[in-house]
């Protein structure tokens, strides 16, 4: 991957998991050397996605899983027949990409804030692409 963009790969290890990244997306924000500026996190994918949301009690994370499990039960008699419906209808609910600020070199994050990569279909290998903007 070229331009700019900075690729960094997850081993996702269950079907449904939420990684943090917080420290992946800082280490590629410190290795840009961007004191201010944007960083933009997007992931390439149908059946994952990206949320910034509470990583000091992971009972969070695990409320918000078992949510899109009401909203997006296994069993929804879906048309898409490739046994993944459910995946693809949280990652579009969580959405694919997040933007943060960067000030004096750190991601402006809030105090209880962390960027999580959502699995929704795993466990699979994932690529997240970080474009990190100096303005
Ligand atoms: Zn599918």
């Amino acid at each position: 991957m070229g331009s700019g963009i900075i690729e960094f790969k997850v081993r996702t290890s269950q079907r449904e998991e939420f990684v943090d990244i917080t420290p992946l997306v800082q280490q590629a924000v410190t290795q840009k050397g961007v004191d201010s500026g944007i960083c933009h996190i997007f992931v390439p994918h149908t059946t994952c996605g990206i949320t910034i949301n509470e990583n000091a009690d992971p009972d969070v994370v695990t409320d918000l899983s078992e949510t899109l499990d009401k909203l997006a039960p296994a069993e929804g008699g879906y048309r898409h027949k490739e046994g993944n419906a459910p995946a693809h209808v949280k990652a579009s609910l969580v959405g694919s990409s997040e933007s943060i600020f960067i000030e004096g070199g750190r991601l402006c994050l809030g105090t209880w804030q962390g960027i999580f990569l959502c699995e929704f279909d795993g466990p699979r290998q994932r690529k997240v692409w970080v474009k990190v903007i100096d303005d």
